[in-house]
């Protein structure tokens, strides 16, 4: 598909340039120094501030329990020998040329690896409403800091991760939270009913009011209108709707893209470019493990797939990246972790009463263990992605016994 960066050890002085300055862009400078590639490393990012972790963006910073500093990633650049140049966009790629166009001036590359991670979805003709937000960045998460603080009506649209994660810390700090969702149950889509049920539980029982099967149609200063009419007080509208690949930029370099916007990559994240890979939010690739192309928007991913395109980069023969998927969340007092990947058709085990404080599911297919969610049991958890990775058949009958622990559940048959 695409050739390999000539030789490490011969670079044309270009070297690596990664775009994007997130946990993914981050890992792949890393992963090329640990590996040994002594070329010239570029690290391209549009925000600001130096790179950071997204994850307790959502929990402890909102709650001002974490400075943003805290979540700088611990990484020395100077050390590294790593360039990195903060607040820089990428506008273009022109492939024939082997360059990308930046706000400051067209930057070559023998490598190219675009790690642009993904753009919060918005609520259309809400763009640049007052009061209206979502939380991806840093900058983001100050804003609704005081929002927090002062104690607004909040409305929340979307019962996603993202939504329950940030209704959780709105409650925490005293605010009347309402959370709007168009599907019928929180994390439609993502998890089944038989799962969506008890969470829906969840955020009743922490004084938030869940609106289900409920649009909006605007919102106005002060409040949402939904599509039946009901008015809901908002001192601050929250929009958690999902996250779109940030690839825009890479429009007319001939790239191949997915409908879903994402790069599409190959089993080693090789785009469709010579010399282009692709990682982390931004970039789908095909799992054999799954049969299906993933799109992965979570920190295990752009923590893992940097190793894969680094070893590329190197010439060594990497083998195919095809993990098995890893989540966590904390909503609602609760820690609610995910390993792997299924579908409508495969079958699924519980393993204890979703109504109690801990319990998990499973997902066999043709008897494999293809997915574990887990409820406040990191035991399961830990032991269902080894299992999964291992792809061990399980006994039916022992897996929904919550007191089996799961790796005893392997069937000998
Ligand atoms: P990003 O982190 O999005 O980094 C991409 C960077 O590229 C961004 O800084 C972006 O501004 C920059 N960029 C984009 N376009 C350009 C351009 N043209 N030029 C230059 N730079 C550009 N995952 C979990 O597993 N568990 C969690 O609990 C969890 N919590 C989360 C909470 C929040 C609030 C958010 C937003 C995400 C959370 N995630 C969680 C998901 C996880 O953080 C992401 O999967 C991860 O950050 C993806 O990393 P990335 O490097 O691919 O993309």
């Amino acid at each position: 598909m695409s050739e390999q960066l000539q030789s490490p050890a011969d670079p044309s002085g270009a070297g690596v340039v990664i775009v994007g300055a997130g946990l993914a862009g981050v890992q792949t400078a890393v992963g090329l120094r640990e590996l040994g590639y002594e070329g010239a490393v570029t690290l391209l990012g549009d925000e600001p501030h130096r790179p950071y972790d997204r994850p307790p963006l959502s929990k402890a910073v909102l709650l001002g329990k974490a400075s943003p500093e805290s979540v700088v990633l611990d990484v020395d650049y100077d050390a590294l020998d790593v360039s990195l140049r903060t607040g820089v966009s990428a506008t273009a790629l022109r492939p024939w040329a082997r360059e990308i166009d930046t706000e400051q001036g067209p930057l070559p590359y023998d490598a190219l690896v675009v790690a642009t991670g993904a753009r919060p979805v918005v609520l259309p003709g809400t763009e640049d409403a007052a009061g209206v937000h979502v939380l991806r960045t840093v900058d983001d998460a100050e804003r609704l800091g005081p929002v927090l603080a002062e104690q607004r009506d909040v409305v929340v649209v979307g019962a996603g991760w993202i939504g329950a994660e940030f209704a959780t810390s709105a409650l925490d700090a005293g605010c009347a939270v309402t959370v709007v969702e168009a599907a019928d149950r929180p994390l439609a889509g993502t998890v089944p009913a038989e799962a969506a049920a008890p969470m829906a539980d969840w955020y009743r029982a922490a004084g938030a009011e869940l609106l289900t099967g409920a649009r909006v149609a605007r919102v106005e200063d002060g409040a949402v209108v939904l599509a039946d009419g009901r008015r809901l007080p908002a001192g601050a509208v929250v929009v958690g709707i999902g996250a779109r690949p940030d690839t825009g930029w890479l429009a007319g370099s001939g790239i191949a893209l997915e409908p879903d916007g994402s790069v599409t990559a190959d089993a080693s994240l090789r785009t469709s470019l010579p010399g282009v890979f692709a990682v982390g939010d931004c970039a789908s690739f095909p799992s054999a493990r799954y049969g299906a192309r993933l799109l992965v928007h979570h920190w295990d991913n752009a923590l893992q797939g940097p190793r894969t395109v680094a070893a590329n980069i190197l010439g060594e023969e990497p083998a195919a990246y095809d993990p098995v998927p890893y989540f966590w969340s904390e909503q609602f007092g609760r820690f609610v972790q995910y390993a792997g990947h299924h579908a409508d058709a495969d079958t699924l085990v519980r393993r204890g009463d979703p109504d109690a404080p801990a319990w998990s599911m499973c997902w066999l297919r043709e008897g494999v263990l293809v997915a574990l969610l887990a409820v406040g049991r990191p035991r399961d958890l830990a032991q269902g992605r080894r299992l999964i990775e291992a792809g061990a058949v399980l006994d039916p009958v022992r897996t929904a016994d919550p007191a089996v622990p799961l790796k005893a559940a392997v069937s000998s048959g």
